[in-house]
């Protein structure tokens, strides 16, 4: 499966995710409890349930990477916009992500 996250690399990122805003207090680092980054570039979240901007937030997702190297374009969970002007997206959350994206759920795009 190599385009594909299965449940339990989605749980385990999940959980690893958690634990790593328990463990430092990132969440309030990165705004929580307050809105989270939006997609500005894209749709930005407004269609998107408190649930799922909760699950992005866990993730830490940002619109600008803090590391060149990992970005949402080079990631295996990255959704590539459907058309010009779409938005891209992510399997592990839903709404849109921005190309230059970046969460702690980044893992590398397997090679081709
Ligand atoms: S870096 Fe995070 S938000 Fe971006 S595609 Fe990968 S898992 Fe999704």
């Amino acid at each position: 499966m190599p385009n594909s996250v299965s449940r339990r690399d989605f749980l385990a990122r999940f959980a690893a995710a958690g634990a790593v805003v328990s463990a430092s207090g990132l969440l309030t680092a990165c705004g929580g409890g307050g809105a989270p980054t939006t997609a500005a570039a894209c749709e930005g979240y407004a269609s998107v349930a408190p649930a799922d901007l909760q699950i992005r937030q866990t993730f830490q997702y940002v619109d600008q990477t803090p590391n060149a190297a990992q970005n949402c374009a080079n990631c295996a969970s990255y959704i590539a916009p459907a058309g010009e002007g779409a938005c891209g997206g992510c399997k592990l959350f839903a709404g849109p992500v921005v190309a230059n994206g970046y969460c702690t759920g980044w893992a590398a795009m397997p090679a081709a």
